[in-house]
């Protein structure tokens, strides 16, 4: 279980507080207005920003004190963040040693990796050689590699087509069963939460809000939820 116990996070002049829980394996649509949060959220899960107190829990102990590097999480960007001057199999690796040096374990492991994500046979292509789609599976194949409990996306796939982003969401959600991840998942699109996640966190004035069951709160929505369904 992920637990965010009182927490407060300040950035400036914006601040997000965040009480709630979200049960191990489930699979959380992140969901609210531009400059709602939603990134200093995931930010601060991941660490990368500092919350002004209150504390984040994994399996019931404090990660807050953790650097990034040793919280168990992983995280996705929509840029995706591929090197361009390395490989796909570089980039894959990455996931496993910054510094790429690789025993021949490592190796297989990626290339299980670009098996089970569809790019098999393109680990020595740039990402400038792979097509957009191509190039999320890397992504997704470096995040998965980690092999942190905890998967954090946002707004991954947004620059894909809707057909390449339901295929990537569903290998996403695959992948994500097969080994057992909590997945939090930042999106602006609704059908992306009807689509993937059992689970939904509004984000909206200055609040994350406790997560509701996907299908109960999309079918009829609060009124906050109204508001940013409204807008799209
Ligand atoms: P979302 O991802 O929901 O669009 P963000 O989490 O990126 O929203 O941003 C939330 C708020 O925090 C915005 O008002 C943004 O302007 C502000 N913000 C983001 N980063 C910083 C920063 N480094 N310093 C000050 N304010 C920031
Ligand atoms: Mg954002």
């Amino acid at each position: 279980m992920l637990e965010l116990e009182d927490l407060q996070i300040r950035q400036g002049d914006f601040a997000l507080s965040a009480d709630l829980k979200v049960p191990a394996g489930a699979r959380v649509a992140v969901i609210g207005p531009s400059g709602s949060g939603k990134s200093t959220l995931l930010g601060a899960i991941a660490g990368f920003i500092v919350p002004e107190s209150g504390r984040i829990l994994w399996g019931g102990e404090p990660i807050t004190p953790l650097l990034p590097a040793e919280r168990p999480v992983s995280i996705l960007f929509q840029e995706n963040n591929l090197f361009p001057h390395l490989t796909a199999a570089q980039n894959i690796g990455l996931g496993l040693r910054a510094d790429l040096k690789l025993n021949a374990g490592e190796r297989d492991r990626i290339e299980q990796a670009m098996k089970r994500t569809g790019l098999e046979g393109l680990g020595l292509r740039r990402p400038a050689d792979l097509s957009g789609g191509q190039q999320s599976r890397v992504a997704l194949a470096r995040a998965f590699l980690r092999n942190k409990p905890l998967m954090l996306l946002d707004e991954p796939f947004a620059a894909l087509g809707p057909a390449l982003k339901r295929e990537m969401l569903s290998l996403l959600g695959e992948i994500a069963g097969e080994n057992g991840n909590t997945v939090l998942m930042v999106t602006h699109d609704p059908d992306d939460a009807r689509l993937f996640a059992d689970l939904v966190v509004m984000v909206d004035e200055g609040k994350a809000h406790p997560p509701a069951p996907a299908a109960e709160i999309l079918t009829n929505p609060p009124e906050a939820l109204r508001r940013y369904l409204g807008e799209q």
